[in-house]
């Protein structure tokens, strides 16, 4: 079975509706990319690595984890910390506003319970996937010491994944995120950047720059994503451009990139290839942004998955 490792901070979500009623729930980038691939791929082996508090709703947020059939064993309990809360108000127009409690989160403090027994467990896996949220969440304290495990995981084998996902209020200045994510780059062997990520951080506004810039700190698998526009790939020295079939109805783009990775990185570990992974992540995203909420429905999301995988699976055949 093949395993992946999905690092950074999953978040209380509170939602208050038009009526004033409160809604809870559970999210965070790389979070919902690792619900989203078990969902498509159960086969593949999912593991959430981060720290939670010992409060009741880090007790539900392992619980609800479990739920989705994702491994909680690097979900570390610390003592005295709690998780992040976000809170999200809808205006009478429909527009959204976040408001953040997470400065102090115990996500914060993941790299104080990486050992030598935990990173030898980490090393064991296929995948690693963090993002530019994850790294802005790990204390500056403690950045070096994730980059030296990063190595370790990248020196014993296992493949190494990145997604910029820029959040200017997360870091102190656009020059440091950039210090950061060039580091990230260079030890990356997939990158999956959005071009906005890049638009507002370096000033590139094309995929083709985008590309340019993760080739030359050595990523080997570059796929750009670009809203309903197109994505773009660059592997084995080959750039291709696949159309995306727009959705009319959007209500919610929220979790649209995380869910377009969960099932771009879950088609790869299955050995599926560049414009099918491309497909199925873009079925996934799509499916994801005509509900509302980070995680939707599991029904929903897996009757679109199966019917694409079916379609791709059929279309093979044919091509046999
Ligand atoms: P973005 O983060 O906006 O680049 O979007 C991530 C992914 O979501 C894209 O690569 C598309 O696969 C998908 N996506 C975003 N917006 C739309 C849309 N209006 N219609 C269909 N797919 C979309």
């Amino acid at each position: 079975m093949k395993k992946i490792l999905f690092l950074g901070e999953c978040m209380v979500e509170l939602r208050l509706s038009t009526s004033n009623a409160l809604s809870q729930s559970f999210a965070g980038d790389v979070y919902n990319s690792a619900v989203y691939l078990k969902r498509a791929f159960p086969n593949v082996h999912t593991s959430f690595v981060t720290a939670i508090g010992s409060d009741a709703l880090s007790n539900n947020m392992q619980h609800t984890v479990t739920l989705e059939q994702i491994e909680t064993q690097m979900m570390f309990v610390h003592p005295d910390k709690a998780p992040g809360i976000y809170l999200i108000e809808t205006d009478d127009e429909g527009e959204r506003s976040f408001t953040y409690w997470r400065n102090d989160s115990a996500a914060k403090k993941v790299m104080d319970f990486i050992g030598e027994a935990e990173q030898a467990t980490l090393e064991k896996a296929d995948m690693f996937m963090f993002s530019g949220i994850s790294l802005a969440v790990i204390e500056e304290n403690s950045r070096d010491k994730f980059w030296t495990v990063l190595q370790s995981l990248k020196d014993a084998g296992v493949q190494i994944v990145f997604d910029p996902n820029y959040r200017p209020k997360l870091w102190d200045s656009p020059a440091k995120a950039k210090e950061q994510f060039d580091k990230a780059f260079a030890l990356s062997d997939i990158a999956l950047p959005g071009i906005e990520d890049f638009e507002v951080l370096y000033d590139l506004n094309s995929a083709e720059q985008v590309i340019k810039h993760c080739l030359s700190l050595g990523v080997s698998e570059i796929i750009v994503k670009n809203g309903p526009q197109s994505v773009f790939s660059f592997v084995d020295s080959k750039q291709e451009e696949h159309t995306i079939i727009s959705v009319d109805n959007v209500v919610d783009t929220t979790s649209a990139g995380d869910a377009f990775n969960g099932a771009y990185l879950g088609s790869r570990l299955n050995d599926i290839n560049i414009a099918d992974s491309i497909k199925l992540g873009a079925t996934a995203a799509g499916t994801v942004i005509q509900h509302k909420g980070a995680i939707i429905p599991k029904q929903n999301f897996n009757h679109a998955m199966t019917e694409k995988m079916t379609e791709l699976n059929n279309k093979r055949q044919d091509n046999v």
